[in-house]
Order: structure tokens, then sequence, then C-alpha cells
């Protein structure tokens, strides 16, 4: 028996019975019980991540207050250059200066640069493999085995796992955030204390919510990533898989992830409408994807 419900008011199953008020956006409850099922997936997906995020978030932390005390160390190290009888930071010749403050980072950043790739590896490793079990175990594979050494997930892991320049992006960031601080310490004269204790409290932030989004966005990444590295061998295997975008459905849903969920299903390697194979698309975004076997 086929029966109609609307997918716009009734997403779920238990919703079939008001089939009967709702015309609009027929479906039926086989698709139903589809959507939900590819819902309660994503739910479980978000909870795989999230608790790799939450395992590897306090290394993160760590690894920004280990940073925090270099650079304070550092802005000590200088404190000379500020002005002892008004206890002001300004700029010239003889006293602290922008350019003797990037001389400064560029040696922190270049020795701290392999503790953070280190740090962030252990994260996409983690999320890279369980992204590709879960979607294993999804799919229906027990014949596909799929870890490290994995070519694909070399190749993964040299184009990605604290690449380059994803650890330069990091770290710019860090160092544009203490500048505009340097900055501002410049222009009004502030103190050394005072522009100390502003550089600690952004540490503490960088190593609470910032921590929390670099682990949370990478463990995505590589659990969407592993998932479609183990996708991509299943295809190696005979299988035809077609792919779909799916997003939260919430009101925080971007136009541009809605647009890619609203594509519908893929061939395996098409793009999505934003240029993406497979979500994430940005940090933040807390979409995933589907795929189901197409029938030979
Ligand atoms: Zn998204």
């Amino acid at each position: 028996m086929e029966v109609l419900v609307g997918e716009t008011c009734c997403p779920v199953i238990a919703s079939a019975v008001r089939s009967d008020i709702c015309d609009t956006y027929m479906i039926t409850i086989q698709e139903a019980a589809q959507s939900l099922y590819y819902q309660t997936l994503g739910l479980q997906r978000r909870r795989a991540i999230n608790r790799i995020a939450r395992k590897r978030r306090p290394e993160i932390s760590r690894f920004f207050r280990m940073q925090e005390k270099l650079v304070l160390a550092a802005l000590k190290e200088r404190s000379h250059l500020f002005s002892e009888s008004f206890q002001k930071l300004t700029e010239n010749s003889t006293q602290f200066t922008l350019t003797n403050w990037l001389l400064a980072w560029d040696e922190i950043e270049a020795g701290t640069n392999a503790e953070l790739h280190s740090t962030l590896a252990k994260v996409e490793a983690d999320g890279l493999i369980k992204g590709a079990s879960t979607t294993i175990a999804d799919v229906g594979t027990a014949n596909i085995a799929f870890d490290l050494s994995n070519p694909r997930a070399v190749a993964w892991f040299s184009e990605h796992a604290g690449s380059v320049k994803y650890i330069k992006g990091i770290q710019t960031t860090t160092q544009n955030q203490i500048k505009t601080i340097l900055t501002h310490s410049i222009d009004t004269g502030q103190s050394y204390n005072k522009t100390a204790k502003i550089i600690s409290e952004k540490f503490t932030g960088f190593s609470r919510q910032r921590a929390q989004t670099i682990a949370v966005h990478e463990s995505a990444q590589a659990f969407e990533s592993g998932g479609y590295l183990a996708e991509q061998q299943m295809i190696d295997a005979g299988l035809v898989l077609e792919k779909a975008w799916r997003d939260s459905g919430d009101e925080l849903v971007t136009p541009e992830c809605q647009e890619n969920s609203d594509a519908g299903w893929l061939p395996f390697d098409g793009v999505f409408p934003s240029g993406h194979l497979h979500p994430p698309r940005f940090p933040g975004c807390r979409c995933w994807h589907i795929t189901r076997r197409v029938p030979k």
C-alpha cells in the first residue's frame, strides 16, 4: 500500500496520519521512512564527531596555552621597551614597535609549527578512521577494510592533515589577533602589564572557543573525508553509488548549504552547487553526506 504524506508539514513517519490535511510536496511513506533514516544517520554522525572533538579539544587548548607562555615570555623580554615613567607603550625608535614584535613572533611560529601539526593530525586520524568505519557499517559492506595505511588515507593526510597551508592559516590568525592588541596598545599608550593581561585573556579565548571550533571542524572534515574515501574504495570494489548533501534543517543552515541539499542525489563524483565534493563547507558547517547504492 502506498500512503502519501506531506514532507513539509509531516517530516517523519509519525506524521503520516496527517496526510489527509497536507497535500503539498507529496512523498510516499517509504520515502518518509528513508528521510527519517538519513536524519537519524546524521544525528549519529554528529554525535560521533562531537565525541572526537571532546576527546581532542583539550590537546588543542594545551597547544594554545603553551603558545601563550612563549608569547608572554617574549613580551616580558621586551618589557624594558615600554616607557617606565608613564608605563606606556609608544611607537618610536627606542621603544617597543610592531617590527620588534613580529621578529619575536616569527621565532614563536617556527618553534610551534611541529606541535600544532601533530596535535591536529591526531584529531584527523580519529575522524578519518571513524568516518570510514561508520560509512562501511552503514552501507553494509563488511568486506571493505580501511585504515591509515590505505593509499587514499596516506594521500589525504599528505594533502590535509596539518598541511603547511592550514597550519599557516591558524598561526596567522593568532599573529593577527596579537598584532591588533599591540597596535591598540601602541596607539593608546597602554602599559606593559595591561597589554600582557589582554593577550593572556585572548589566549584564554583561543584555548576555549577557538580550540572547540578547530576540534569540531577538524573532526567533521576528517570524518566526512574518511567516509568519502571508504566509498571510493567501495566503488573500486564494483559498487555503484550516488550521494546527497544533508543539512540540519533548522534556521541556522546557510543558503549555500541549503542549495547543496536541494540538489538531491548526484553521481558519486559529482560536485555540489557550492563546488564541494562533500561537507563540511566551512568551519561550523553541520552538514553531512549520504550515499546509496544504485542498482546496476
Ligand atoms: Zn553546512
